[in-house]
């Protein structure tokens, strides 16, 4: 069996999918090659620190955001495009008095485009199943301890909608400009096991 040949029963069940709506003119092949190659090397958590970091700079960016994601993220180039079905993004701001952890409880839905692929970790049932019932403990596994007066807020996504968290810009940071700023951003950051 060579490397690139995927023989699980859902990758033939995909093949013959293929097929029949090549047959039926449907999908045209190599369109659908590009989109996917496009789509995954569009993925990278590098466009969620953009997106983070002009939210922190630009206060009329961070209002469209919260409102509506999938219609500010094109200002920045951005889309959650790629899949099939359209996916609703909702990005959730940490506040004072509120931090916010994105989970999916059912498998592992996550905001491909804007974070890349998911780490291990978020896919694992102890992730999973403890993050909505313990998580305070969750993050202080991830050396992340928050003060006891912040109220954590998890968000469960689903194959139709995803979230994405807008952590806190970082005190002492008024002097950086953007692309610094996006320095500082972390992919757990804008899951919600990181403060930034
Ligand atoms: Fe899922």
């Amino acid at each position: 069996m060579s490397d690139d040949h995927d023989d699980s029963p859902i990758a033939a069940r995909v093949r013959e999918l293929e097929a029949v709506l090549e047959e039926k003119g449907l999908l045209d092949p190599v369109e659908l090659d590009q989109v996917l190659e496009a789509f995954a090397h569009r993925s990278s958590p590098a466009n969620g620190f953009r997106v983070a970091a002009r939210a922190w700079i630009d206060s009329g960016f961070e209002k469209r955001l919260l409102e509506d994601a999938n219609s500010a993220l094109p200002e920045l180039g951005l889309s959650m495009g790629g899949g099939l079905q359209p996916q609703r993004l909702q990005v959730v701001a940490n506040t004072e008095s509120v931090h916010n952890v994105i989970v999916c409880t059912l498998c592992s839905c996550y905001p491909l485009s804007l974070l890349g692929p998911s780490p291990t970790w978020y896919k694992s049932p102890a992730y999973r199943s403890k993050v909505v019932s313990h998580p305070r403990e969750v993050l202080r596994q991830f050396g992340f301890t928050l003060p006891d007066d912040i109220e954590i807020q998890v968000w469960d996504a689903t194959a139709e909608s995803r979230y994405m968290v807008l952590p806190r810009r970082p005190a002492n940071t008024e002097h950086l400009t953007e692309d610094e700023l996006v320095k500082l951003v972390t992919r757990n950051g804008l899951i919600g096991t990181a403060p930034v």
